[in-house]
Formats: structure tokens, C-alpha cells, sequence
């Protein structure tokens, strides 16, 4: 049964009971409505109050400052990794347009557009830094939709070791374009258990306020440790880690990115500049102006990441530094366990760079690695420790130690981990 089990499973991820007996009423009856949550009108008051509690509510634990609007988006985290380059490429050619007029100091439109064509072809750059297989997805995409000639890559953490993940490539390495339209990172690789143990201080902001745009996707981080916001220009995540079910990804956005400081250009400009034309839905600033309600959002999704945010603030007076502390002695207990047998465990990414969330190990015991962990994931699953595969790519063993896996879970890993070990 539920009760028995402990679900280390990557995303879907497992989901505090108590939320899912809130939400299996709510599906059913809302409120005493008679109606459940997933019939109710997206444009009832009651959704939008859902909504702008669930915004509160993140806003508190994280302290996310007021100058950032928090909207839900429909394609998941990797609708995100288009959204980000449509959204902040199109901020970038209406920043380019304001500055050519001023520098040729005209309105006649089409001198404008002709220099800012000469100017997106020299200037244009979006920079990757691609330290696991999430990253080097939304590198791709940037690729797909705007040509290798515009996507540059900062640092690929494959080159210095032997093709394979598990480092972040010294800062000092880095690649950065000058003034790229942002600058991308992926704080936690879910199927490579490699996290970025803190900010990267080559983009941290100069002291006067200015520095690179920063975008980075926390789908399988968000809500485990504390983030500085204000270094960011975007956050995104999907929800189904940390913060709810499979349906819905939240943005977080400076607003300076959103009117009245910036308009996306209009169709007929992108076409004009041979730039990608954004799908309504992925458009930060229609989204945000419709209290993300522009189409069809599921409130019920909402709902559930609202609960769980409730339940994090009720856990945690000190909100998100309280989870950062458990997470942190989960995962320490996780990795002292594997440490302890060398001879039987391989973590896989370097030490400075080991995931909180996504515990990442090979298991080498009597050199049959196949062999070793089919008898691992046996054993753990009939001590009702499930959802431990590694993800298909990368095969190996996973354990995921997200915000709803009890200190107990954890300690029953790290002792299952002990034992097979000694067996
Ligand atoms: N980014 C990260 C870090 C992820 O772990 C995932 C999914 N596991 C994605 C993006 C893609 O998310 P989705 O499946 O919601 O598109």
C-alpha cells in the first residue's frame, strides 16, 4: 500500500497523502460547490483566488522580490526551454530597435529594421552552459528554432571528462558572449544528478545592477533550497518534482522583461528579421496579462501545487532555509551510506557538484555492474523502495530525495544501501 512504500521515482514524483486527500475531495466537491475543482470554471472566482494564493504563496517561501510576476504556463518544462528563447530573444530585438533609433536618430521604420537585421545577424547570441542531458535539450531547441549561427555554447561539461556528465567545467573556462540576449543553465540535472552547489559567480550581477541575463531551469531543485531571485531575469520549473503534479510549469520573470518596459516585436518584425514567431501560448507577456488564464489552465494542478506550498509554509517557520536544511541531511545520509562501500558503489557526478535531489550511483560489486544492479533494485523493491532506476539514457541507479520524502525514507535507503553492501 501507499503506506508502505517509499517512491525515490524522478518526476511524477511522489506526493505528500495528505495534499492528494485534500484533492481527492476537491475533485469531487469543491468547497461544499457540489461541483469538483476540475469542472469549475478556469474564470470562476473561485480558480483565480486559487491562483493568486498558490502566486502568494511561492512568493513567501522563496521571498521572490516584487519586481518578479510569477505566471503558470501548459508545456511543461521543455515547453519552457522555447519559451525562454522566444520571450527573451524578442526582448533582446526590442532593446536592439529602441537603440538604433536613437542611434541613427530616426522613425523612418524601415532604415530601422534594415540595420537591426545587419545587427541581429553580427550580435545576436543566446549562451548555453550544458552540464547534463535537460540542458543540452534546451540547447537544442535553441538551435532548432534559431540556427546554430545565433546558439553559442559557453561550456559543455562532456569535453573534459571523456564525454560523459558528472562535472561542471571550471568558471574560468566559460565562453561567454558579449551581451547575449541571455545567458542559460540547468541548476539541477535530473538524470545526471549534477546541481550547481551555489549561484556561478561569473554571472553575478556588477555592482551597478548591470550583468548578464540570467535563465535557468529548476524543474527538479525548485523549493529545496534557497534561491538569490534577483540574480535571475527567469526561473522556470515544471511542477512535477517539487511543487505538484504532471500539468503545469511556472515562470518566474523579472518584469522589466514584460510592458510597459518591453513589447515583444510583432510578427511582421521577426519575419522581416528571418527571427522564429512565438506561439501565443509561450508568450510571457499575454500570459502574465491574463492572470495566466488566456486558455484553459488546469486549476486543478494549481490547486495541488498550492497545497503543497500551504503544507511547506505550515512545516517550515523558517520556509525555504527549514527544507534546505532536511534536504541537505537527507541527501548526507544517502551519500555517507554509498561512501562508506567504495567497493561497491560508484557515485557517479564529482563530489562538488552531487545533486541534492537526484542521487546518482552506479553499483560495481563483484564487477557485474548489470548483474549487481538488477539484484540491487530487486532487493530494495521487496523493502518497499521503489522508483530507484536510473533514467534509460544513462541506466545505473537513481534515488530521488525530493521535499516529500520523509527523513525516514532517506534513513531507510541509506540503511538498505548498508546492507546489501555487507550482504
Ligand atoms: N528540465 C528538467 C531539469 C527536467 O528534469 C525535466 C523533466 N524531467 C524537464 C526539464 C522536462 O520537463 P517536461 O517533461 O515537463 O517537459
Amino acid at each position: 500500500t501507499r503506506a508502505d512504500i517509499t517512491y525515490f521515482g524522478a518526476g511524477p514524483a511522489y506526493l505528500p497523502t495528505d495534499v492528494l486527500e485534500l484533492a481527492s475531495q476537491a475533485l469531487l466537491d469543491y468547497n461544499g460547490t457540489g461541483l469538483g475543482i476540475a469542472e469549475h470554471s478556469h474564470r470562476s472566482e473561485l480558480a483565480s483566488n486559487i491562483i493568486k494564493e498558490a502566486k502568494e504563496d511561492l512568493a513567501t517561501y522563496l521571498d521572490i522580490p516584487s519586481d518578479y510576476e510569477t505566471i503558470f504556463m501548459q508545456a511543461g518544462g521543455t515547453g519552457e526551454f522555447a519559451a525562454s528563447v522566444y520571450n527573451l530573444v524578442g526582448a533582446w530585438v526590442a532593446r536592439q530597435h529602441a537603440a538604433i533609433a536613437k542611434e541613427i536618430g530616426t522613425d523612418d521604420e524601415s532604415a530601422i529594421v534594415d540595420a537591426l537585421r545587419k545587427r541581429v545577424e553580427s550580435d545576436l547570441k543566446v549562451d548555453y552552459i550544458i552540464t547534463g542531458s535537460w540542458s543540452l535539450k534546451a540547447y537544442q531547441e535553441a538551435v532548432r528554432l534559431l540556427g546554430p549561427e545565433y546558439v553559442n555554447i559557453v561550456a559543455d561539461a562532456r569535453k573534459a571528462n571523456d564525454g560523459k556528465f558528472g562535472k561542471i567545467p571550471d568558471q574560468s573556462t566559460w565562453k561567454l558572449s558579449k551581451d547575449a540576449a541571455f545567458v542559460y543553465f540547468c541548476d539541477n540535472e535530473t538524470v545526471d544528478g549534477v546541481e550547481f552547489p551555489e549561484f556561478p559567480s561569473a554571472l553575478a550581477p556588477k555592482e551597478d545592477g548591470t550583468g548578464p541575463i540570467v535563465v535557468s531551469d529548476m524543474s527538479s531543485n525548485i523549493l529545496s533550497r534557497r534561491i538569490p531571485v534577483s540574480n535571475y531575469s527567469l526561473i522556470f520549473f515544471g511542477a512535477q518534482k517539487n511543487l505538484g503534479s504532471t500539468g503545469v510549469a511556472v515562470a518566474i520573470l523579472k518584469k522589466s522583461f514584460l510592458p510597459p518596459s518591453v513589447t515583444q516585436p510583432s510578427p511582421s518584425l521577426l519575419r522581416k528579421l528571418g527571427l522564429p514567431i512565438p506561439p501565443i501560448i509561450l508568450q510571457y507577456e499575454i500570459i502574465a496579462k491574463n492572470n495566466s488564464l488566456y486558455n484553459t489552465l488546469s486549476i486543478f494542478d494549481v490547486y495541488i501545487a498550492g497545497q503543497v506550498l500551504k503544507k511547506l509554509l505550515r512545516t517550515y517557520t523558517d520556509k525555504v532555509d527549514g527544507q534546505q536544511a532536511v534536504a541537505e541531511k537527507k541527501a548526507n545520509l544517502i551519500y555517507s551510506a554509498l561512501e562508506a562501500h567504495p567497493e561497491v558503489y560508484k557515485i557517479v557526478p564529482e563530489k562538488s557538484v552531487r545533486s541534492k535531489m537526484n542521487i546518482c550511483f552506479r553499483v560495481t560489486k563483484n564487477g557485474n555492474v548489470d548483474e549487481a544492479e538488477k539484484a540491487f533494485l530487486k532487493e530494495a523493491t521487496s523493502q518497499h523502495l521503489t522508483g530507484l532506476k536510473g533514467h534509460r539514457s544513462v541506466g545505473g541507479i537513481r534515488a530521488s530525495n525530493y521535499n516529500s520524502i520523509p527523513l525516514e525514507g532517506a534513513e531507510k535507503l541509506a540503511k538498505f544501501i548498508d546492507e546489501f553492501a555487507k550482504a
